[in-house]
């Protein structure tokens, strides 16, 4: 003797005894009414799979075999639209139970929800792996560069006041780069003082100050991250781009230092014959500044691919990488009361593109290419 099930299903499906609407109707209702009962035998164990089956079953399921068998076939030509009506809605009615669980108490709905996550029918979901972005990998590789040399990364917002963007770094108050020909400031501030206005951080060097607010020397710290300026989109300009800076400070921090630093992390990043070259340059918050030139990694330096000239580094055989300087001792004045007394400490900061390093080292030549989204082009680096 069976005894698995608790309620007996007892419905059975019968020919029509004519197609009158009437009979059409009484016949529509019981069937729905006996739905209604099987779907309610979920709560006291009907195995669900069971009512499936039952009602939607492809070789006898009553609403997908039996009513179309039994009602549709001896129908005529002018009653067969209304029965096939008739079938729809029931057919609609069950499927939208199994769908939803509705009319179920909780326990038993959680049966249909399982039912439902298990339907070992459908196609399985395909997550492609996805592959980490070219400019995150080459920023991440530079800062392991300086991680292994005992730097740690420090990061800082997005959204910056003009103090620490600006002020804090020596810009004078009437600084070209402070006017919105460059800088994405936040709009209706005007009523604020220019020191507490909101802007887009123009580089990641404010880190540097709020690193040194919260820390006392000494520090060596890498930041990476997202700037913005008010750059028209082109092969070499966006206007959100990666920032990598650096700061070292301790007592009797040199030049020396500075070089032997950046020379070692380009030889790291870039392959260990890249030579390295210092030219002076200007940067409000360092004193001296340099920028640093490499040889150029396309062509080895000899400003020539085969007898084409070489692109990157316009003939010159050599690329400018990035800028850096001994931190002007203005800057330290801004964080005195924390240790970085200008008489005592001494330090150098850099700063370069992380879209320009990643250019470079996996041969890319519009910079466009990184924030278009293209799946085609991204994937080479999966
Ligand atoms: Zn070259």
């Amino acid at each position: 003797m069976h005894c698995e099930l608790t309620v007996t299903l007892t419905y059975t499906a019968h020919k029509l005894t004519d197609y009158s609407s009437g009979t059409l109707i009484t016949a529509e209702s019981e069937a729905k009414t006996a739905f209604d009962e099987d779907w309610k035998s979920i709560e006291t164990g009907t195995p669900i799979e069971e009512l499936r089956v039952r009602w939607l079953g492809r070789e006898n399921g009553i609403v997908n075999k039996q009513l179309p068998d039994l009602w549709l076939k001896s129908a005529s030509k002018k009653e067969r639209p209304e029965v096939g009506k008739a079938i729809n809605r029931l057919k609609a009615y069950v499927q939208d139970h199994f769908a939803s669980g509705e009319d179920l108490e909780p326990g038993a709905r959680e049966i249909v929800r399982a039912f439902q996550a298990v339907d070992i029918s459908l196609p399985g979901i395909r997550r492609p792996i996805g592959a980490e972005h070219p400019v995150l990998r080459a920023s991440r590789d530079m800062c392991a560069v300086f991680q292994r040399m005992g730097y740690s990364i420090a990061e800082g917002p997005v959204v910056e006041t003009d103090y620490y963007n600006f002020e804090a770094l020596n810009f004078p108050p009437n600084h070209p780069a402070r006017d919105t020909q460059d800088t994405l400031f936040i709009a209706g501030q005007n009523s604020k003082p220019q020191r507490e206005r909101l802007l887009l951080r123009t580089h990641t060097s404010p880190v540097q100050i709020r690193t040194m607010e919260k820390l006392p020397p000494p520090i060596r710290i890498v930041i990476p991250g997202v700037v913005h300026r008010n750059d028209p989109p082109d092969a070499s300009h966006s206007p959100m781009f990666h920032q990598i800076e650096g700061l070292a400070v301790d007592t009797n921090i040199t030049f020396g230092d500075l070089k032997g630093t950046l020379d070692h992390a380009m030889k790291e990043f870039f392959g260990s014959n890249v030579k390295t070259s210092f030219r002076p340059s200007f940067f409000p918050f360092t004193e001296p500044s340099a920028e640093l030139f490499i040889s150029c990694i396309i062509c080895g330096g000899s400003g020539k691919r085969d007898s084409d000239p070489c692109r990157p580094c316009k003939q010159t055989g050599w690329i400018e990488i990035l800028g850096c300087g001994m931190v002007d001792p203005n800057v330290f004045e801004f964080v005195k009361d924390n240790g970085y007394d200008p008489k005592k400490v001494s330090g150098f900061a850099f700063g370069m593109g992380a879209d320009r390093i990643a250019m470079l080292k996996y041969g890319v030549d519009d910079l466009q290419l990184f924030f278009h989204g293209d799946v085609r082009f991204l994937e080479q680096w999966a």
